[in-house]
């Protein structure tokens, strides 16, 4: 006879989420809160969890879940771009089409002013 966890008092949502659950992810504007799976990621803790479900949402509803600002990289002169949701990928993004169409491309950070990107500007490796 195994009927523990169907009890559903004493059981409440507080203090509930920390411990053995992975990273959780709250979208304000759908007003709905996810437990991502933390066997996801093997890398890094959360963060790749969070940016799968995060573009996913993104995919999906067009908006990202709160927390999470995505770094925009726009081409000033042709209709491509992408966004990202770290810095890395998306200032390798930008370099990559700014070294190979010669366009300046925009980098906007989650915060803070964004930056233009041209091609030469900055001087890969060592
Ligand atoms: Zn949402
Ligand atoms: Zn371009």
């Amino acid at each position: 006879m195994t009927d523990d966890g169907f009890s559903d008092d004493g059981f409440s949502d507080d203090g509930f989420s920390n411990d053995r659950e992975g990273p959780t992810v709250s979208c304000e504007r759908c007003d709905r809160e996810w437990t991502l799976d933390r066997e996801v990621d093997d890398l890094d803790p959360g963060s790749h969890a969070i940016e799968q479900f995060a573009l996913d949402h993104e995919r999906h509803t067009g908006h990202y879940p709160d927390g999470v600002t995505p770094w925009v990289a726009r081409c000033d002169r042709c209709p491509d771009g992408e966004r990202f949701l770290s810095e890395r990928p998306a200032r390798r993004w930008a370099r990559t089409h700014a070294r190979h169409t010669r366009h300046p491309v925009r980098l906007e950070p989650p915060r803070g002013d964004p930056e233009v990107v041209s091609a030469g500007d900055e001087e890969d490796g060592s």
